[in-house]
C-alpha cells in the first residue's frame, strides 16, 4: 500500500496536459510498476482515436499512460500488445450473472462467459430482481472470491415481493413505507440505483406513482432508475407508452433514466424505433438524463410464462396460474389471451425452447411449433401443458434488423448483454456488437464502440474509477486482437466462449493471459460511495 501511495503521488505531481484535454504522466524512472503494457494501440474509453502508448500498473491501479523511456520500470512484468487493441475493461450494465457469482462452484464464479468478451465489471440485480441486502451480498462474494468485478442494483420486484408477495394490488401506506426503507438501506449499502421490470409480475401490478415514490429514494443518493419497460410491444400500454412512463418516472423522481435492452418487440411495433428515439431525444434536449443499453441479437430471452401468459392470470404467481388452468372457463380465457400474445411475438415458429424449468419432459433446441407438431397438438395447448408442471426458457425471435441498427446508431445507447442462461447473448454480445456494428455495418468506429462499452457506461452507472485508461483509475484492462475478436456462441450452442481477448486485467491482476484463463480471482464488489 505504501508503495502505491508514494508512486501515485509522484505521478500526480507530474501530470502534463497535451492538446488541451489529454493527461499523460511523465513517470520518474525510479518508481515501481508491477505490469507494463507496451506496443499496443491504446483507446482510453473517451471516444478518442487509438494511440501508440504504454501503460504501467502498480498495486491494481494505472500509474502511467504515455511513452515509456527505454529502461523504465525494468522489474515489471511486460505484456507485448503488438498488433492488439488496449482498452478499458468493458462494463456490462445489464446481466443476470448474480447466480454464477454467488455459486459454490468456483468455475461459475470465474465469470468467464463475460471475461472472454472483455468484460471486467458486471451489473447485477437488473429487471427488478436485485436483493436489497447489498452488504451481505458483497461480503459473501468478497469472501468466496470472484473473477470479474460486480456492482449492484436494488430491485423493485424483489422489494415488492418481500413486502406484499405476488398479489395484484397496491401497497398500503405502511407497506410503501417499508419498501422505501428497504431501498434506502440498499442505497446506503452501496447500490448504484433502482432497477425495475414492470413487464414482469408482480412488478406489473404497480402503478406509476408507486415506482416514482421508490425511485425518489434512489435519486436522493444519486442513484439511477434502470428499467425493463412495462411494455416493449403491444401487451398493455404499448412500447411508446412505456417509454413515456419511464420518462415520467425519471422526471418526477429526479432519477436518471436508463432503458434496459432497448428494442421494438414483435411485428406490431417494428419500425417504431424512429418514434421512440425522437421522444427520447426530446427529453434529453429538455435536460433529462436518458440512456439505454442494447444487445445485438434479434431474439430476446425469456420464459413461456413471461412471453405468453396474460398478466391477470399471474395474480399469485405460477401457483395462481395453475389453479386457474384447472378451471375450464378460466382456461378458455387464458388460452384466448395467450393466442394474442403468441401473435405479438410472431408465432410459434419464433419461440425456440432453450431450457427446462421445473420439469424435464420438454425437448430443447426446437421451436414451440415443432413441439406441437410432434405431439399433434396446437402450440397453445403445448405451451399450456408445459406451464401445468413447470416453465421453459425460450429464445424469442421478435426484433428486426432495421430497428436494431437504428437503436445502435444512437450516441446514448451503450453495449449490454442481458446475459442469461440459454441465450448466446451471455457469451457473445460485446464481440457481436463489434463484428456487426463496427466491422460489418460501419455504424460505429472502434473508438465509439470502446467508449460505449466502457467509459460511457461507467458514467451512466456512476463507477468513478472505472471505464477509462488514465492514471489513478483501477487497472481493469482488456487487450484484444481486432481480427480475432468474435462471438462463437449460437442459439443452438449458447455456451461457447468468445475469441480474441488475449489479456484481461481486473484490478491489476490477469484473469486471462495469452488467451487462457489463469487461476486468479481478482474481482471485487464495487460499492457506490454514498453518504447516509
Ligand atoms: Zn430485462
Amino acid at each position: 500500500m505504501l508503495r502505491y501511495v508514494l508512486t501515485y503521488s509522484v505521478a500526480s505531481f507530474a501530470i502534463v496536459t497535451i492538446s488541451g484535454c489529454q493527461s499523460i504522466d511523465l513517470q520518474p524512472a525510479a518508481a515501481l510498476a508491477d505490469i507494463v503494457i507496451e506496443n499496443g494501440i491504446v483507446y482510453d474509453g473517451s471516444g478518442l482515436a487509438g494511440r501508440d502508448l504504454d501503460i504501467a500498473i502498480a498495486d491494481g491501479q494505472i500509474i502511467f499512460v504515455g511513452q515509456l523511456q527505454s529502461g523504465q520500470f525494468p522489474d515489471a512484468e511486460r505484456i507485448d500488445a503488438d498488433g492488439l487493441v488496449v482498452a478499458p475493461g468493458f462494463i456490462d450494465p445489464h446481466t443476470h450473472a448474480g447466480s454464477d457469482l454467488k455459486s459454490d462452484d468456483i468455475e461459475r464464479r470465474r465469470n468467464l462467459a463475460f471475461a472472454y468478451q472483455g468484460v471486467t465489471t458486471v451489473l447485477i440485480g437488473n429487471d427488478g430482481r436485485g436483493g436489497a441486502d447489498v452488504t451481505a451480498q458483497a461480503e459473501r462474494l468478497e469472501s468466496q472470491k470472484i473473477g470479474t468485478n460486480v456492482a449492484y442494483l436494488a430491485g423493485f420486484g424483489h422489494i415488492r415481493k418481500k413486502i406484499i408477495g405476488d398479489a395484484a394490488r397496491a401497497p398500503s401506506d405502511a407497506e410503501l413505507g417499508r419498501m422505501k426503507m428497504m431501498i434506502n438501506d440498499a442505497m446506503c449499502q452501496g447500490a448504484y440505483g433502482l432497477s425495475a421490470g414492470l413487464y414482469y409480475p408482480p412488478q406489473n401490478f404497480a402503478k406509476t406513482d408507486e415506482v416514482v415514490a421508490l425511485a425518489k429514494i434512489a435519486a436522493r443518493y444519486g442513484g439511477y432508475y434502470d428499467t425493463h419497460l412495462r411494455d416493449e410491444s403491444t401487451y398493455n400500454i404499448g412500447l411508446f407508452g412505456a417509454v413515456e412512463e419511464a420518462l415520467e418516472i425519471g422526471k418526477r423522481s429526479g432519477a436518471a433514466v436508463h432503458i434496459a435492452h432497448i428494442k421494438a418487440l414483435g411485428p406490431a411495433v417494428w419500425g417504431h424505433s424512429e418514434k421512440i428515439i425522437k421522444r427520447v431525444e426530446e427529453a434529453r434536449l429538455a435536460g433529462q438524463i436518458v440512456t439505454a443499453d442494447q444487445y445485438p441479437w434479434s431474439a430476446s430471452g425469456t420464459r413461456i410464462s413471461n412471453a405468453l401468459v396474460p398478466r391477470w392470470a399471474m395474480d399469485g404467481g405460477l401457483d395462481g396460474l395453475r389453479q386457474r388452468l384447472a378451471d375450464p372457463t378460466i382456461l378458455a380465457r387464458i388460452r384466448q389471451d395467450m393466442a394474442a400474445n403468441l401473435k405479438r411475438r410472431g408465432g410459434a415458429d419464433t419461440l425456440l425452447i432453450t431450457g427446462n424449468l421445473g420439469q424435464d419432459n420438454v425437448e430443447t433446441g426446437v421451436t414451440l411449433a415443432e413441439i406441437a407438431e410432434r405431439l399433434s397438438s396446437d402450440p397453445l395447448d403445448a405451451a399450456i401443458d408445459i406451464l401445468r408442471v413447470g416453465d421453459a426458457r425460450v429464445a424469442s425471435f421478435n426484433m428486426n434488423a432495421e430497428d436494431i441498427m437504428t437503436f445502435a446508431s444512437q450516441d446514448w445507447v451503450v453495449t449490454g448483454s442481458d446475459g442469461s442462461v440459454g441465450h448466446p447473448r451471455k457469451y457473445g454480445s460485446f464481440p457481436k456488437a463489434y463484428r456487426d456494428f463496427v466491422v460489418r455495418d460501419k455504424l460505429l468506429d472502434l473508438p465509439q464502440f470502446i467508449r460505449r462499452s466502457s467509459g460511457q457506461t461507467a458514467d451512466i452507472v456512476g463507477l468513478k474509477d472505472r471505464g477509462y485508461l488514465k492514471p489513478g483509475m483501477a487497472a481493469d484492462v482488456v487487450i484484444f486482437d481486432p481480427e480475432r475478436y468474435a462471438p462463437r456462441a449460437t442459439y443452438q450452442q449458447p455456451r461457447r466462449l468468445s475469441t480474441g481477448v488475449e489479456y484481461l486485467l481486473v484490478n491489476g491482476q490477469m484473469l486471462i493471459s495469452g488467451g487462457t484463463h489463469t487461476d486468479e480471482m481478482p474481482g471485487r464488489s464495487l460499492l457506490k460511495d454514498t453518504q447516509c
